[in-house]
């Protein structure tokens, strides 16, 4: 479903990813974790074009989004993204956050959005708030609708950066509980995130960055029971 081969990233003169070689097949959920400025986001937001490679190649589900002429809109939707801040529109309901995209971009009519929204609002636990503003709601809350607003395109890939690390302790469960749901489906996913129990859960494949590096991948099991290299067992050791 997405292929990295050899992805370069440069913001001036900072080199943030290095050579980047990555599959992830079609379903198979996969976990990045590393330490603050590895290039976690740098990476999976090049997996939508929120950033442009310098050099290499991404295949996403057979097209090239790195070709010259790749189609953004395209790409954008179906490779969704659940940001660490919920990036929700404060002006517009929750059900017209869900709406706002389908309708404008995809050309669904309102009527099918609004029954598709109000069906994934169902499924996080939401209904009943496809009225409320955004600042009506918890964090946990608005994560969550974040998470139907990607859901509502129908997308083939959810990326999530870092998607429970803006929450209070007691709401980050809610939105683990429902990315682990979703898991269980047969959406690719890749998940930026130190929550190792989720890790343990649902990944196919995790994926430890160090220094713009995929530095050492392998099972949660390979992680937890038998890290191979130095800095992966120093940086487990500070977030386990
Ligand atoms: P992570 O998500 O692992 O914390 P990032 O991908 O956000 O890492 O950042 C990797 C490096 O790239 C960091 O040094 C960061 O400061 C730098 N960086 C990220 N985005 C930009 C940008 N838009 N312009 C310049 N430097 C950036
Ligand atoms: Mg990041």
């Amino acid at each position: 479903m997405i292929k990295v081969q050899g992805v370069n990233k440069f913001f001036g003169p900072l080199h943030v990813l290095k050579d980047i070689h990555l599959n992830v097949d079609s379903g198979e959920k996969v976990v990045v974790i590393g330490p603050s400025g590895s290039g976690k986001s740098t990476l999976i937001r090049c997996m939508n074009l929120l950033e442009t490679p310098s050099t290499g190649q991404i295949v996403v589900d057979g097209v090239d989004i790195t070709a010259p002429k790749a189609p953004i809109t395209k790409v954008r939707e179906s490779v969704a993204m659940v940001f660490q801040q919920f990036n929700l529109y404060p002006h517009k309901t929750v059900l017209e956050n869900l709406t706002l995209a389908p309708t404008r971009i995809k050309k669904i009519s309102r009527d099918e959005a609004s029954e598709s929204g109000l069906a994934f609002l169902e499924r996080v636990g939401l209904r009943e708030k496809a009225d409320a503003y955004p600042a009506q709601l918890s964090g946990g809350q608005q994560q969550r609708v974040a998470i139907a607003r990607a859901l509502n395109m129908r997308p083939t890939v959810m990326l999530f950066d870092e998607p429970t690390s803006a929450l209070d302790p007691e709401m980050i469960q809610e939105v683990l509980d429902v990315m682990v749901d979703l898991a269980k489906e047969g959406i690719t996913m890749v998940v930026v995130t130190h929550e190792m129990g989720f890790a343990k859960q649902v990944a196919d494949q995790v994926i430890f960055m160090d220094g713009g590096t995929i530095l050492e991948k392998g099972s949660p099991e390979h992680f937890f029971t038998n890290p191979e290299h130095d800095r992966t067992k120093l940086f487990l050791s500070r977030i386990l």
